[in-house]
């Protein structure tokens, strides 16, 4: 085998992945050359996938690595990477912000416009042998964990995130919108906050269980139902405390505005495929709703590691499909279709 080499997925174009050998990075100062495990397929991943874009913004011109959430052990050190050992696991947080811009230097990195996020046009990802990363992105995945549960500290960190940007308070009570992964975790980190009554909604038979399993009191499918007509049924006319909202539909987000009690918080995680939507604005206006839109997450993912270490959410249902290396277009076909009850997909690299 040859050392300077590894092998990487690019996508080229649209549902087309191709195996190319390329160099294998090298660490430099305060940099860790991490050997790449375990890979989730994300939704945004799955975006790029089938349309080689996310919004206006980010778009894929050159063949691109994706793969986002990851974990791997210690391979290389660099001079000064902090304290790491080699062979070590850890978990990787995937942004690296300038710290110099004006949001940087009030401390709000996750909105950095000068962000270099893996898998992310023009960064390349982690569905790769190797990978180099600061050291100080990186923490120590606990012992009693699963590379695959390393996996999911990176949406975890978002559902967490989420959770406190809302000001949340023991005993309040939430709806998620959309239980894909990002809606999954955004309940987990709501039950662990003291949420005393949740709801959670998909058109996903397989999602519904899953919310139900790990928490939800009462789950809703809205092409059976009348999502919001049943949840104000359920509190009596008074709607819910928090409203996540982790769908990116039209539909979810008036839903949102009609389910949340006077002055209660809806926040807007999900990432809509069209680039226009509409709302009704009257509701929200009338109960003086404050909505508050999420971008990633923020200093959460040792607090995430915390949570999942002490027992206190469990991450492990979440994880449903596994995947070799070179069967990863089966699985971006999988996510993409929302077959098989897939929550999360993750590829063994
Ligand atoms: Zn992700
Ligand atoms: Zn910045």
């Amino acid at each position: 085998m040859n050392t300077n080499k590894m092998k990487a997925v690019f996508l080229l174009k649209k549902k087309e992945f191709e195996v190319r050998d390329i160099p294998r990075p090298r660490p430099k100062e305060k940099e860790v050359l991490i050997r790449v495990k375990v890979v989730g397929v994300c939704g945004s991943d799955v975006h790029y996938y089938l349309e080689g874009k996310i919004g206006s913004q980010q778009i894929i011109k050159e063949p691109l690595i994706l793969g986002h959430e990851l974990s791997g052990e210690v391979a290389e050190l660099g001079k000064g990477a902090g304290n790491f050992k080699v062979g070590q696991r850890v978990v990787v947080e995937p942004a690296i912000s300038c710290g110099k811009c004006e949001v940087c230097r009030k401390g709000w990195t996750n909105i950095c416009p000068l962000v270099k996020f893996l898998g992310t046009p023009p960064v390349n990802g982690a569905f790769c042998e190797y990978l180099v990363m600061p050291g100080e992105n990186l923490f120590p995945l606990p012992d009693k964990l699963s590379d695959e549960e390393g996996v999911m500290f990176e949406p975890l960190a978002i559902g967490l995130y989420a959770v406190r940007l809302s000001r949340f308070l023991p005993g309040e009570t939430v709806a998620i919108l959309g239980s894909g992964p990002i809606g999954l975790v955004t309940l987990l980190s709501a039950r662990a906050a003291g949420a005393s009554l949740i709801f959670a909604t998909d058109i996903i038979p397989e999602r519904l269980k899953a919310a139900k399993k790990i928490g939800a009191r009462e789950v809703f499918n809205p092409e059976k139902e009348d999502v919001a007509e049943k949840i104000m049924e359920l509190t009596k006319g008074r709607g819910v405390d928090v409203t996540f909202e982790a769908a990116g539909k039209e539909e979810t987000i008036n839903q949102a505005f009609a389910i949340t009690a006077l002055g209660g918080r809806v926040m807007i995680i999900g990432i809509p495929e069209v680039d226009a939507i509409t709302y009704e604005p009257h509701q929200m206006r009338r109960k003086e709703l404050l909505i508050q839109n999420v971008r990633r997450s923020l200093d959460t993912t040792g607090a995430s590691i915390r949570l999942v270490e002490e027992g206190l959410i469990n991450l492990k249902p979440l994880i449903t499909h596994r995947y070799p290396f070179d069967k990863i277009t089966e699985a971006f076909e999988l996510v993409s279709h929302y077959q098989d009850g897939v929550i999360k997909a993750v590829i063994k690299m």
